[in-house]
């Protein structure tokens, strides 16, 4: 399988291209921003980061700040009043248990540890843990969103994956540590453009030779 994933990802490389990293250095902020992209577009979550980071420049002042005034700033990502609390909850445990508003000491842990951690701060799954290691830390951790989720099905990347969670967790054991980063941007990519949730475009699509799904009518006509 490992094979085959190299191969879909070389296609899917020729494809999309190499795709360039655009988060913040801060690990923390990468952490916020993470946050803020839950259940909303990439468009929404960077209005929302940039408006966050324009009424706080500092930790200090979003925790000075309350909960409401937070969900303001960051109202343009969606589900403000859920992650503006979610936020400050984070930042109140970092400063408690660390002494500061930082995750670097993660960078000095082992990934299995790290991700542990990650998952034990309010609101943080194994989908925003992996991509806080990925995007923050360069650690070879594979997140799995719904995009990858269906494209990897429908490819039968994985079997029994009935959760992203579970495809997460297959996909972690079989694509190779220097593919991770291009590998999870490049199937999102495809998952937006082609292999949409509803009426993928087939024809066009360069894994046509690769999926079983469409081999197998299973989708209907495109
Ligand atoms: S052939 Fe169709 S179902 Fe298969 S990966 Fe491509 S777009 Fe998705």
């Amino acid at each position: 399988m490992t094979e085959r994933i190299k191969r879909i990802a070389a296609k899917l490389k020729d494809r999309y291209g190499e795709p360039r990293p655009k988060w913040p250095e801060d690990t923390l902020d990468v952490l916020v921003l993470t946050v803020l992209s839950q259940a909303t577009t990439d468009a929404n979550r960077d209005r929302a980061f940039q408006s966050f980071k324009e009424a706080f420049p500092t930790y200090d002042l979003v925790m000075a700040a309350s909960d409401e005034e937070v969900a303001r700033a960051i109202m343009s990502g969606g589900l403000a009043f859920q992650k503006a609390p979610r936020i400050r909850a984070i930042l109140a445990r970092l400063k408690e248990e660390r002494g500061e508003y930082s995750l670097d000491f993660l960078a000095s842990m082992d990934d299995e540890a790290a991700m542990d951690y990650l998952q034990s701060l309010p609101g943080i799954g194994p989908k925003s843990a992996a991509c806080i290691m990925l995007f923050a830390f360069d650690r070879p951790i594979f997140p799995v969103d719904t995009h990858i989720h269906r494209v990897a099905s429908r490819l039968e990347l994985v079997t029994n994956n009935s959760t992203p969670e579970k495809t997460q967790a297959k996909l972690q054991s079989l694509v190779p540590p220097d593919l991770v980063y291009s590998f999870h941007l490049n199937l999102i990519e495809h998952g937006r453009q082609v292999c949409r949730a509803q009426s993928p475009r087939c024809d066009e699509c360069i894994l046509l030779d690769e999926c079983p799904v469409h081999r197998d009518g299973a989708l209907g006509s495109s």
